[in-house]
């Protein structure tokens, strides 16, 4: 038996966009494993754009956001999977079109629509795919490495915090009949089409970089692989927890380098 013992198993992956995507890396590296592969994109549109790469059998279509969209995506798999032993939840959206004044501005209906579609889609997944869940199947999804108030983030920093609690709110509810997992990676910032849309990015990615203690970037590959383990029975006794992926960046503030660069 391989150490992660994910061969011949079953996961659905919601969220790739591109082969940037956190979900892009996580769905290679489950392949690289043995794995059974489905993937979820937003539109037809970058279903046919992904058709280069990824079979269209293993595509599917959901729009979390539109009503039904869900429970269109179970039916449309369930004609050809009759299982699932891990989800993925690599799914956000902001509306960064808008300038950000100062949090106390932030417009009811963005902060809405933002909460449904990076959070409180993790409920309906869960509860719409809970009958496909085998009895030990792990569901995973993305939070942020430490909760910033950075203003060009915007609302989506007490969004993510939302997401770590509905975590640990699924792990409960589900664990009254079956021991299914429910956790979260909490990722530093990583080069990705989600990022790129957040304003002032590109300085933010490069200062995080500097409080790495290792003075390297986080990569994607490194968030998937602890989006792997976790979606593995290697990490069976994990639950409801948030496994921060940061390169240490969190509690560097005092780095030598970074102050000597200010003074
Ligand atoms: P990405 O842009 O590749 O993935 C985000 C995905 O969300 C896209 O595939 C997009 O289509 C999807 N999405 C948005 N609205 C949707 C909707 N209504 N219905 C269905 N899908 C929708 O970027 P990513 O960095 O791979 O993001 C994946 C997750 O990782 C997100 O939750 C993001 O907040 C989180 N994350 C990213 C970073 C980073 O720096 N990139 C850091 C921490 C956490």
């Amino acid at each position: 038996m391989k150490f992660l013992n994910i061969e011949d198993k079953h996961f659905l992956v919601l969220g790739l966009a591109n082969r940037k995507s956190i979900a892009w890396f996580v769905g290679k590296t489950l392949e690289a494993h043995g794995a059974y592969v489905y993937y979820s994109v937003r539109s037809p549109e970058r279903k046919k754009e992904l058709t280069r790469w990824i079979p269209e059998e293993k595509l599917f279509i959901c729009d979390v956001e539109r009503a039904h969209s869900i429970q269109q995506l179970k039916q449309q798999m369930a004609a050809s999977v009759s299982h699932l032993d891990g989800i993925v939840h690599a799914i956000a959206f902001a509306n960064f079109s808008k300038e950000f004044k100062t949090f106390y501005d932030t417009r009811r209906e963005d902060f809405l629509q933002a909460v449904h579609i990076s959070c409180f889609s993790l409920v309906e997944i869960a509860r719409t795919f809970k009958a496909m869940l085998t009895p030990r199947a792990s569901v995973v999804t993305v939070g942020i490495s430490s909760q910033v108030t950075a203003i060009h983030y915007g609302y989506m920093s007490p969004i993510k915090a939302a997401l770590e609690s509905v975590v640990r709110f699924l792990a409960k509810s589900f664990s009254t009949d079956g021991e299914v997992r429910f956790n979260c990676v909490g990722s530093g910032p990583l080069k990705t089409s989600a990022s790129a849309g957040i304003p002032n990015f590109l300085k933010n990615y490069l200062f995080a970089e500097k409080l790495t203690l290792r003075k390297r970037a986080l990569e994607t590959q490194e968030v998937a692989n602890t989006i792997v383990f976790l979606l593995s029975d290697r990490s069976s006794g994990i639950n409801g927890q948030t496994v921060v992926v940061n390169a240490g960046m969190d509690f560097n503030y005092f780095d030598e380098q970074v102050i000597d660069a200010v003074i």
